[in-house]
């Protein structure tokens, strides 16, 4: 088998690592003889490749991170870190620096000799089943961004790790077109001084819009936090942050919210998530996003059209780094013929009863990848079915411990200090 990995962020080092892991397995009865990691930035590390650039790089290419320069994880370090290869670059702290992810991420690709099989500033442009019998089963279409050079090759399966915060999602407002002022969603916000003194309205309060309303607040004259929580976020926020409910209208200075107060404002941050997408993937690929739910997907992440074709790090409010290696595991036992796929139309019907019961418990289409409390189970399902290690407990009950932290002291959450005692204890320090 030749695999091709689009991307080498977290999920894409995951992808590579355990491919060559697995190469000339004298066990397996599919053999993987070849893996080519494309990568389109000069460095690995995906999101976590700062850049103060935005808009457009010099390849002509949307720039893919949405890093901001002071972000510190909202995560603890304990859960980012691969099974097995601890990360502990920054010892006095659980909440670490950007930097120090990607020195974590950067180390673990020397360890495992990881970046002689990627092929830098290497953009993918489409991905398609190839139809000549004779051919491998996938086209890759792959542009050389130095030369300008475009080659085509073919590949036996493919792990799309092109990741999910690269492309904006903003709401429709009414009058949001007449807005004089200046407009920027959270993938293109780098540093507060670009707001100093100016009135700002942050729209969203995920941990992204959070942090950056509190980033903003402290050079803005006034920020207001617009979001439709039910009540008002119970922390203690910098005097000149003030909550609001939803915009409901915008004209050219004004923001008209849902309680009738009204505002003039320089700046609307949009903080309001990013969209699934797939640009390369060629609709004969049979996999498409449909109300931001990539779809048909088993378990999240196998092409049920085509299962050589597997996308990596799609679930949302997770332990990425740990749930990308175990995805990656549970696809190889398939790919190298030590388990075979279900039939396509139980495929199907796994993942419509999924989507049902999730309708059931209040959750919308767009929300069919987010795990959050549920991720211990995604975990544990797959390690069963694939017959794989699974994940340690202690992973999703940190998750979960940091994001109740979060809610109740934001000023605070990131002193805490977390050590794992064993597979399902943590204490804190
Ligand atoms: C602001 C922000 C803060 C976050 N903070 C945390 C945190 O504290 N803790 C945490 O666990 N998670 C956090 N996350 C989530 C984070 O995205 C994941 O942890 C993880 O890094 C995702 O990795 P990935 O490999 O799926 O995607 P990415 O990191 O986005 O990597 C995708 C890679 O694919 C490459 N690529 C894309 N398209 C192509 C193409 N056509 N051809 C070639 N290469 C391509 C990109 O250049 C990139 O290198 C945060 C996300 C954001 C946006």
């Amino acid at each position: 088998m030749r695999v091709a990995i689009i991307g080498a962020g977290v999920a894409g080092l995951s992808a590579l690592k355990r491919c060559i892991e697995n190469k000339d397995s004298p066990t397996a009865s599919n053999k993987i003889t070849d893996v080519v990691c494309y990568e389109k930035n000069n460095e690995a590390g995906g999101i976590w490749v700062y850049t103060d650039e935005t808009g457009i790089d010099k390849y002509g290419l949307p720039v893919h991170s949405s890093m901001y320069k002071n972000l510190r994880t909202n995560l603890p370090k304990e859960v980012m870190s691969y099974p097995g290869f601890k990360n502990d670059i920054d010892p006095n702290q659980s909440y670490v620096t950007r930097s120090a992810i990607l020195d974590y991420l950067d180390s673990y690709c020397k360890q495992f000799n990881l970046h002689q099989y990627i092929k830098f500033l290497h953009n993918v442009e489409m991905i398609e089943p190839t139809v000549d019998e004779d051919k491998k089963k996938w086209l890759i279409k792959v542009k050389d961004l130095v030369n300008g050079v475009e080659k085509v090759e073919y590949f036996d399966a493919v792990m799309v790790c092109n990741g999910h915060y690269f492309e904006p999602s903003i709401p429709v407002i009414k009058g949001q077109e007449k807005f004089q002022g200046q407009q920027v969603h959270s993938h293109d916000y780098r540093v507060p001084e670009a707001y100093e003194g100016k009135k700002v309205v942050v729209m969203g309060a995920g941990r992204s819009g959070i942090d950056i309303a509190v980033e903003i607040a402290s050079k803005a004259s006034q920020v207001f936090l617009s979001h439709h929580n039910v009540k008002l976020i119970n922390t203690i926020f910098p005097d000149n942050i003030i909550q609001v409910p939803d915009i409901v209208e915008i004209n050219e200075t004004e923001i008209i919210f849902s309680n009738g107060q009204r505002e003039n404002v320089d700046v609307i941050c949009w903080c309001t998530g990013y969209k699934y997408a797939f640009p390369f993937l060629s609709d004969k690929c049979g996999v498409k996003v449909d109300d931001n739910m990539v779809t048909p997907l088993w378990k999240h992440m196998i092409s049920i059209e085509n299962p050589t074709l597997a996308i990596i790090g799609v679930p949302f409010y997770v332990c990425a780094f740990n749930m990308c290696d175990l995805q990656v595991r549970f696809v190889l036992k398939y790919w190298l013929g030590d388990k075979q796929f279900p039939a396509k139309d139980i495929m199907i019907s796994e993942e419509a009863d999924e989507l049902e019961r999730k309708k059931n418990e209040g959750l919308s289409k767009r929300h069919f990848h987010r795990m959050g409390l549920a991720q211990s189970n995604y975990y544990d399902d797959l390690a069963k079915v694939a017959g794989v290690e699974q994940l340690p407990p202690v992973l999703g009950k940190m998750h979960a411990d940091s994001g109740k932290r979060f809610l109740e002291d934001l000023s605070n959450y990131r002193q805490d200090r977390y050590q794992v005692v064993d597979d399902f204890n943590f204490i804190k320090l």
